[in-house]
């Protein structure tokens, strides 16, 4: 039994007061960590106070993006030392936003989750397609190379702690969702290539959550199936209300 993942994706949204305030909002109100994992991915700049006030609840905190090496003259980077350092729990990796506005390729995108798990942050390995792509019947393809790529090099055991993200481009903060049994077969599918890669075992342990225009009034459906084991969440997760209302979705 896969324990679903709902991750707040709060891109370059919020104050620093904004989201503190938030944070202190949700902190007494997060569900138990034994029936869901709820996590806030913020601006960089935020993660050390949002650690502090998020520890000791079951809100977990992570990052949007980093670099694969732990230091260096990268002007602008973090690294994912700098990262766990400070206790930062999960990484968001591979976001389309990432690959289509700052060239990120499926090789950095493999050398970062490298760097993520052997410094015991949990990548959410993100992927998916364009509305071209979808209307070219490519779907499949497209989503399984991107899965293979970043998950090239790695043991069983490191694979089942990994999570990752589909997310169809068209999908996103554009208010069309994939309808719950489209987001579930290409999940499906991505398990499919996770056990062709590491066994049957692994492709039932890891999780895969579906992402764009998830909200509450959504979300219920698209947990009711078989391969959708949570949520990546833009614009629903930047309100209480809102956030609060996708986490108390799980049943
Ligand atoms: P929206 O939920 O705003 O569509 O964003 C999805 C997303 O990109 C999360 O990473």
């Amino acid at each position: 039994m896969r324990k679903p993942i709902i991750a707040g994706n709060w891109k370059m949204y919020k104050t620093f007061d904004e989201a503190v305030e938030f944070a202190e909002a949700v902190r007494e109100k997060i569900p138990s960590e034994d029936k869901v994992d709820s996590v806030i991915c913020a601006p960089a700049l935020y993660l050390p106070t949002l650690v502090d006030i998020a520890i000791e609840t079951d809100l977990a905190i992570g990052a949007q993006n980093m670099h694969f090496e732990n230091e260096g003259a990268f002007t602008g980077e973090i690294s994912p030392a700098q990262l766990s350092a400070i206790n930062v729990d999960y990484v968001i990796l591979g976001h389309s936003e990432r690959r289509e506005y700052f060239n990120e390729t499926d090789e950095a995108i493999n050398k970062k989750v490298k760097a993520a798990l052997s410094h015991g942050i949990v990548p959410i390995i993100c992927c998916g397609e364009t509305l071209e792509e979808r209307e070219a019947g490519q779907t499949e393809a497209k989503v399984s190379s991107q899965v293979k790529a970043a998950l090239e090099g790695f043991t069983d055991e490191e694979v089942k702690h990994m999570v990752i993200a589909y997310e169809p481009i068209w999908a996103i903060g554009t208010g069309k969702t994939a309808t719950a049994d489209d987001a579930n077969s290409v999940c499906g599918k991505i398990r499919e290539t996770v056990g062709g890669l590491y066994g049957s075992d692994t492709a039932e342990s890891i999780r895969i959550q579906y992402g764009g225009s998830v909200k509450p009034e959504n979300i219920e459906e698209l947990l009711s199936k078989e391969h959708i084991d949570g949520a990546l969440v833009g614009g629903a997760s930047l309100n209480v209300d809102s956030y609060l209302a996708l986490l108390n979705s799980v049943r």
